[in-house]
């Protein structure tokens, strides 16, 4: 069954698209389960923190659009239940150290279905912007770098509020131009540690199919990452387009679940009120 839990409606300022129109492409692609995952940037050192209601910016961190956010992605999961898919809510938080104590108000009252945590900031740059990611590679060896960006993701697994961590090596999307192969050996030297903490705290991970979009030859985390995680122990695991526009919802699914069960002979979590089903 096609699913896709990592979704950005035009309630985040990069992306395209109403609730409605996710919905509608999902339906006439088959895709049968949709997580919206909303970017939730709190770091104001480093970016916009703003989200779209209604043509209108609202800070994050007012937690004043959630109610909005809640409702308008509840009333579409029963609008849509009769097409047969099911919507689910959830937001994608952007995590560094102390994110915890700026999350928007109200942030833990919320009935998520799913929290994906993802690095995107180092030192409050953006590891996903070429210029900025090349500043960072710039101050960090290719050991340290690894250092840095895993601490994050294991002090943020240990705060028990996120369910799946995002795109685990986002850091290859420019590293492999700045370090070459050797940032394809980033993350081994955590696996351990990672892997542990990920059970002890039932955090999961996705499989995010971006990166073929973008021309790379393997999906985030890569397959060998996935491999590893998986002999580990690691059993929870999702899949996700990251689209942040309707043209994209369920891009590259089918790939990615041919590849979970082709190498790990494994199939995908689903979730609901932030539990694993
Ligand atoms: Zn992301
Ligand atoms: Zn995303």
């Amino acid at each position: 069954m096609m699913f896709d839990y990592h979704i950005h409606p035009n309630y985040s300022c990069d992306a395209e698209g109403s609730i409605d129109d996710f919905c509608q492409a999902a339906i006439a692609k088959g895709v049968r389960e949709i997580a919206f995952t909303t970017h939730l940037d709190t770091d104001y050192k480093a970016e916009d923190c703003v989200v779209r209601v209604k043509e209108e910016m609202i800070d994050t961190h007012s937690g004043v659009w959630l109610e909005d956010y809640e409702n308008t992605i509840r009333t579409a999961a029963e609008r849509y239940l009769d097409d047969d898919l099911v919507v689910l809510l959830g937001a994608e938080l952007d995590i560094y150290p102390g994110v915890i104590e700026k999350l928007p108000k109200g942030f833990t009252d919320v009935e998520w279905d799913l929290i994906i945590g993802s690095v995107h900031l180092i030192d409050h740059q953006a590891i996903s912007l070429k210029e900025d990611a090349e500043e960072i590679f710039s101050k960090h060896s290719v050991e340290e770098l690894g250092e840095t960006y895993f601490s994050i993701v294991l002090d943020t697994i240990e705060t028990s509020m996120i369910n799946i961590l995002g795109h685990l090596d986002l850091y290859r999307r420019f590293g492999e131009d700045f370090y070459g192969p050797q940032i394809h050996e980033l993350w081994k030297p955590h696996t351990d540690e990672l892997a542990n903490r990920m059970k002890k705290f039932n955090v999961g991970f996705e499989v995010n199919t971006s990166s073929w979009r973008k021309g790379q030859h393997e999906p985030l985390p890569s397959i060998n990452f996935i491999k590893a995680l998986v002999e580990r122990g690691v059993d929870t695991i999702t899949v996700g387009s990251d689209a942040h526009s309707p043209n994209d919802v369920g891009a590259d699914i089918d790939r990615a679940l041919a590849l979970l069960g082709n190498c790990c002979g494994i199939k995908p979590s689903r979730f609901r009120g932030g539990t694993k089903l």
